[in-house]
């Protein structure tokens, strides 16, 4: 496997990969060059190591698994890949998957079918991820709604066990972490936190997730509305989008 990996990094990044970003999503621009260079290269390493299978005989295209897999690899733009070693598998299905169960789920909406599933992240095991969604979400960042940055979030925070919000972290930046959560989740569950889908009061777990998508899609709203969590998802991601974009 290790060789595979170095054997990706020798081939080129494609220049229609490059064509694909740069359209179809916003911050690819924002990207400085050496950001730009190291995305590339998890991508690859992505794309290498990870396999990508579809739901029912479908094939996920060149495409899908491009976009996929860069925008899983920009939450982890300035830390190790090894964030991602038990990412075993993508499961990409064309459209919202029927879900039964009582649980409220990822992208759950109520309809005559059943609870319908945009996507989900395994505990040691694949990220499930619905192409429509994941294909108009990326369009339409300002909604600031992603499936990608949002079950990629979670499998971040199973690095160490079930999901509950708190991923593995710096002494500093966990005393920082869970009262900024429990704080906002509070103002959440309220109805008072401006910048932040309402899903996000499901519980933590789901409150991060959420948060992951706004600080990747709409980084100058949860700047202005949540700035100590946007601080705390810039030194959790050692990133600032928003910053970026203003350059
Ligand atoms: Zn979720």
């Amino acid at each position: 496997m290790r060789r595979k990996l170095r054997k990706a990094l020798e081939v080129p990044f494609p220049e229609r990969w490059r064509a694909l970003l740069a359209e179809r999503t916003w911050w690819w621009p924002t990207l400085g060059e050496g950001e730009r260079a190291r995305l590339e290269d998890l991508i690859r390493l992505f794309l290498a190591g990870k396999s990508f299978e579809g739901t029912r005989g479908f094939e996920p295209t060149e495409e899908m698994r491009v976009l996929i897999a860069a925008q899983a690899c920009l939450l982890i733009l300035d830390h190790d890949f090894g964030l991602y070693d038990d990412v075993t598998s993508i499961i990409v299905s064309p459209s919202a998957v029927p879900h039964r169960g009582p649980r409220r789920l990822d992208g759950g909406i109520e309809s005559d079918e059943g609870t319908m599933l945009a996507g989900q992240a395994m505990l040691h095991g694949p990220v499930l991820i619905t192409w429509d969604s994941a294909s108009n979400q990326a369009r339409h960042p300002e909604r600031g709604h992603n499936v990608v940055f949002h079950e990629f979030a979670h499998k971040l925070d199973m690095r160490n066990g079930a999901p509950d919000g708190v991923p593995p972290l710096s002494a500093e930046l966990k005393e920082r972490w869970e009262p900024t959560l429990r704080s906002i989740l509070g103002e959440l569950r309220e109805g008072t936190a401006a910048g932040l889908d309402s899903y996000g009061a499901t519980n933590p777990a789901e409150l991060l997730a959420v948060a992951t998508e706004a600080f990747f899609d709409t980084p100058d709203a949860l700047q202005r509305d949540q700035p100590v969590l946007y601080a705390l998802l810039e030194a959790f991601y050692r990133q600032d989008p928003a910053g970026r974009r203003a350059r």
